[in-house]
């Protein structure tokens, strides 16, 4: 299922939207050569393209990128691996991925960045990009190579999983990350504040687990503010996974009065957009997440905040896990869940359904927004001569998530069985097509001619 580079791709008849360049029309797209070659109708595509695929009645957009997934290679490859995570991407409509260092041993050299590369050109799915570790195994005290890593093509660092948690650490961080260009992503959590199974609050008390409160994110957000500011480093800075409403506040404050909106940036997961820690009541470890579910209040409050444009990144935090881990008691199983396959709907259902922005917002925050941070030069955009990752999506079809179907290894999504609406039903990359659904060959938007 694949067409060579070389060869010319038609798209017609679509909803193209490209946020980055603020186009939202009706049109055509041209893909040659791997790369984008221009909008605009075409009168005859049969005659100029291999390979046209209708789009009438689906929107068009740049591949959509995910910066936060877990791919567990190398080291836990039972979990999932490069290979099959650049597939579960795909199968979501994700053509780029950025995957965190907590591997075993963890990606925090320059040799480990090139094996995430070599893997995922062999697997020839999804692109991914590793995220290189802050300190040397993650371990927060000696700063990994970090230089090294940025030339061999981190486009990132995080310690993930767990926080940069010394100040003094942290401050030579932002330092050494700030004259690479790239970002530095913190998974924010005060670990002697943080660490509980759950939410702190009279739930968690009811149910005699431990809490993780708001104030372990929101600390460690205003402490690497200062250390930024005060010291003038201009890294940028990136909130993973926001779960608390105090954090968007600080953040809001910060874009404002602090830096200008480069230099700090959010993301907010499904998950935290749409459960709350009610759903732990049963002790279903399905709903054990690091940052932990929160309140409805939270939900609300991250929702304005993705609304004002305070958080303007959309990520999955795909956190694949064996069953055997997660069938154990509260306490002891793992946190997290996997996303990559069920994300579109959600945030359509977290976002657009409810009103809080329309596809053009919520598109942006899937491409053009996560390729600059980073940045990822040539993603994100429709522009000519960007790379030909494109993603079509059915906005209204409806489905059912079966993560018994699901491409990656893993099946701890709490999702399992929702009812959802919208769909991502072709991706292709870099001009040639990973994925295309039945659906759409059926109804005619197919290959027309074969390679
Ligand atoms: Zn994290
Ligand atoms: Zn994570």
């Amino acid at each position: 299922m694949s067409t060579t580079p070389s060869s010319t791709v038609v798209i017609t008849g679509g909803r193209v939207i490209d946020p980055a360049n603020d186009l939202d029309q009706t049109t055509d797209l041209v893909l040659e050569g791997g790369k984008v070659k221009s909008l605009g109708n075409v009168s005859k595509p049969g005659t100029i393209a291999e390979t046209v695929l209708d789009a009438s009645g689906l929107i068009v957009c740049p591949g959509l990128i995910d910066i936060h997934v877990h791919f567990r290679e190398p080291g836990q490859e039972e979990k999932e691996t490069i290979a099959t995570g650049a597939a579960a991407a795909i199968e979501g409509g994700f053509t780029t991925v950025c995957c965190m260092p907590n591997t075993d041993p963890a990606l925090d050299d320059d040799g480990r960045i090139e094996f995430v590369f070599h893997q995922a050109q062999r697997a020839d799915l999804a692109n991914v990009y590793p995220i290189g570790a802050v300190t040397k195994a993650r371990q927060g005290g000696e700063l990994a190579e970090i230089g090294l890593m940025a030339a061999a093509g981190a486009v990132g660092f995080s310690d993930d999983g767990v926080a940069v948690a010394s100040a003094a650490v942290m401050a030579k961080a932002l330092s050494y990350v700030a004259m690479t260009g790239k970002v530095l992503m913190q998974h924010c959590e005060d670990p002697e504040l943080g660490g509980g199974a759950m939410n702190d609050g009279p739930l968690a008390n009811r149910l005699g687990l431990s809490g993780w409160p708001r104030v372990a994110e929101e600390l460690v957000i205003q402490r690497d503010i200062l250390l930024n500011m005060r010291q003038n480093l201009g890294c940028r800075y990136h909130v993973q996974h926001v779960s608390s409403g105090g954090s968007v506040a600080l953040l809001r404050r910060a874009r404002r009065d602090l830096f200008g909106h480069a230099h700090i940036t959010a993301e907010v997961s499904p998950h935290h957009l749409l459960l709350t820690e009610q759903e732990c009541a049963d002790y279903n470890t399905l709903f054990k997440m690091n940052p932990p579910l929160r309140s409805r209040r939270d939900i609300e409050e991250l929702l304005q905040g993705v609304k004002e444009g305070v958080i303007t990144i959309l990520a999955t935090d795909h956190a694949p896990h064996t069953r055997e881990e997660k069938e154990i008691e509260f306490v002891a199983a793992p946190y997290g869940i996997i996303g990559l396959e069920c994300a579109l709907p959600l945030y359509v259902q977290a976002l657009i359904d409810t009103g809080t922005i329309d596809w053009p917002h919520m598109l942006a925050m899937m491409t053009c927004n996560p390729a600059r941070l980073c940045p990822l030069p040539n993603k994100g955009t429709l522009a000519p001569g960007a790379d030909a990752d494109v993603t079509l999506i059915a906005p209204k079809q409806r489905w059912t998530i079966d993560a018994s179907r699901f491409k990656s290894k893993s099946r701890n999504c709490p999702f399992d069985g929702w009812n959802v609406t919208g769909r991502a039903v072709a991706a292709l990359v870099g001009g040639r097509i990973k994925m295309l659904r039945d659906g759409e060959r059926a109804r005619g938007a197919t290959e027309s001619v074969s390679h």
